[in-house]
């Protein structure tokens, strides 16, 4: 059979159309996988300058941007930024940590609070643009300034490096690690000073990879406003006493050298039975007539007052504790050090703030709100609260008048 021209001609119009089609089909598919678009971080070599001006740009717009952003604040809206230190690595975590936050509080457009994100080295562009690209919030990047992440001029890094190895054979958790030091005494003593934080009154400490199970009611750092509280936690436990030897004895020390900083309605005796019956000045009074159980607010979670922690007073606390060495030659955690500093400079049932409305879990440990009224906004298990270490804990917290009830 011969193929009339026409034929041919209708044939070839039909396979060019299907070929366009087919690839009009393609490029579609192309388009919908490719959406959303990849990060398109500029990858640079670590060495490369180009990089580093490239981060330094960044760091300074950010500095510019905050300041602009504060200066047209709400008038009624808490100076509260979320706060969170972290590594390169730990990218995915921050992401993760901010979704759900978001999630539960600060996605709300009255909220809205802004990230304060710092590194004690650089973050990489990558980093910048993952954690930017996936969260609702605004995000300010910065650097630890390098002072606040090192040894003061009276610890050597010598002495520093025997007491690591020193806790590392007495298996002190972390003890270690010289940046796991250098980060508790960072968050002791260093990180409300952070220039991104200037002109903040209040911040909420977030840890990448921790989890926000409830819906909140409630603007805590409003709650924290208008009670005007100065410390919000939410999980109370047991330290290691293996990290903190001498904590104590220097704390105690110190209250003995400054009674008037001892606030008269102190909480010292919700982690240390008996305070309230003692004077420090009493020199019969030791820290072992009056031992400290090692109960302590777990600081990965933190909603705090700037000025509270900026204070003449929290600042003298923190540099009797910076004297002692303890940072270095034990392995101090910053959550016992603002514990004790929040427990005895404020007035604690005015001042220390349980936000038992917040469901919340780093690693092992989590809290879960109990009250039925609670658990309707919650994703958790109110009965997977709290272990043994943490219900000890808790009840000398609920006999203190701590709980709020
Ligand atoms: P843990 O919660 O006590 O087990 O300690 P983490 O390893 O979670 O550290 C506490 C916080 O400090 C987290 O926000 C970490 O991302 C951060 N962090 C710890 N070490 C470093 C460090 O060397 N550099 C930076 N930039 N962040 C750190
Ligand atoms: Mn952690």
């Amino acid at each position: 059979m011969g193929r009339s021209p026409f034929n041919t001609l209708k044939r070839r119009r039909l396979s060019l159309g299907l070929a366009a089609g087919a690839v009009f089909t393609i490029l579609l598919h192309i388009r919908s996988i490719t959406v959303p678009r990849p990060i398109s971080a500029p990858t640079y070599a670590p060495e490369d300058p180009k990089g580093r001006s490239f981060v330094q740009t960044r760091y300074r717009e950010d500095a510019g941007a905050i300041a602009r952003l504060l200066a047209a604040w709400p008038e009624d809206k808490p100076r509260a930024a979320i706060f969170v230190l972290a590594r390169n690595q730990e990218a995915m975590g921050v992401v993760q940590s901010l979704k759900e936050l978001e999630a539960t509080f600060n996605g709300n457009v009255s909220a809205m609070y802004p990230y304060v994100i710092v590194n004690n080295g650089d973050f990489s562009p990558s980093f910048m643009q993952v954690v930017e690209r996936s969260v609702a919030g605004r995000c300010f990047f910065g650097k630890v300034p390098q002072e606040h992440w090192s040894y003061p001029a009276h610890v050597s890094a010598e002495a520093a490096a025997k007491a690591r190895a020193q806790q590392a054979a007495a298996n002190v958790f972390h003890g270690e690690l010289e940046s796991y030091h250098f980060m508790c005494r960072y968050f002791s003593g260093f990180f409300m000073h952070h220039p991104l934080l200037r002109g903040f009154d209040y911040y909420w400490r977030v840890e990448p990879s921790v989890h926000f199970y409830c819906h909140l009611q409630q603007d805590p750092f409003l709650t924290m406003q208008s009670k005007q509280a100065a410390y919000g936690w939410n999980i109370v436990r047991l330290e290691l006493m293996s990290t903190i030897p001498s904590l104590w004895s220097t704390v105690f020390q110190f209250l003995r050298d400054n009674a008037t900083l001892l606030h008269p309605n102190n909480g010292l005796a919700s982690v240390a039975p008996g305070f309230s019956r003692v004077s420090v000045t009493d020199l019969r009074v030791t820290e072992h007539t009056v031992p400290y159980t090692g109960c302590h607010y777990w600081s990965n979670f933190e909603i705090g007052s700037l000025a509270f922690f900026r204070s003449e007073a929290y600042q003298a606390f923190f540099a009797a504790l910076e004297r002692s060495g303890g940072f270095f030659y034990e392995r101090w955690g910053d959550a016992p050090v603002h514990s004790l500093a929040a427990l005895a400079l404020l007035d604690a049932r005015a001042a220390i703030h349980f936000f038992d409305d917040i469901g919340y879990r780093h690693d092992d440990a989590m809290h879960c709100p109990q009250a039925p009224d609670a658990v309707r906004h919650c994703s958790c298990m109110p009965a997977v609260d709290f272990n043994q270490h943490q219900s000890y804990c808790k009840s000398l917290q609920r006999q203190a008048g701590l709980l709020g009830q």
